[in-house]
């Protein structure tokens, strides 16, 4: 077994990023990840395994869809969509070829959040670990959310 990383680091040899959470005694709520692995290289999506054992699987597509900030936020909220939810085509719209949602990059910030470089240049969204589980897309996490 490998020594836990410490803060975050490159793994060249996977090519993705991966993250121990540092042992952290500050009260806080919600629950803190046990281990984040991102995808960068497959483009696959970020998968997280939480302290408590729930394990939460995002697309990047779902993940660029949730943006926390507040442009995307405010974006949502006026075309009434959830966090993480694609955006609808306007009736009688010709669909528009987009390319695939990609993260370029992704750099933790602080102990609490993620930060993620799109590939339609957009990085102004801070993912907390608390947000993160709050919008986990898992079936068991919906069916709680309703
Ligand atoms: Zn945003
Ligand atoms: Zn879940």
């Amino acid at each position: 077994m490998r020594p836990p990383l410490r803060g975050s680091a490159w793994d060249a040899g996977r090519a993705i990023l991966t993250f121990m959470a540092l042992p952290d005694f500050t009260p806080r709520v919600g629950n803190d990840p046990k281990s984040v692995v991102i995808h960068l290289t497959t483009g696959t999506g970020m998968e997280i395994e939480w302290k408590d054992g729930h394990r939460s699987v995002y697309t990047f597509a779902f993940l660029r869809d949730a943006c926390p900030c507040a442009l995307c936020e405010d974006e949502r909220t006026k075309a009434r969509r959830k966090a993480g939810e694609p955006a609808k085509l306007a009736p009688g719209a010709l669909p528009m070829f987009k390319p695939a949602v990609k993260a370029l990059a992704a750099e933790a910030v602080g102990k609490y959040a993620l930060k993620f470089t799109w590939n339609d240049n957009h990085d102004l969204g801070l993912y907390s670990w608390f947000y993160l589980r709050e919008v986990c897309p898992c079936a068991e996490c919906a069916a709680a959310r309703k």
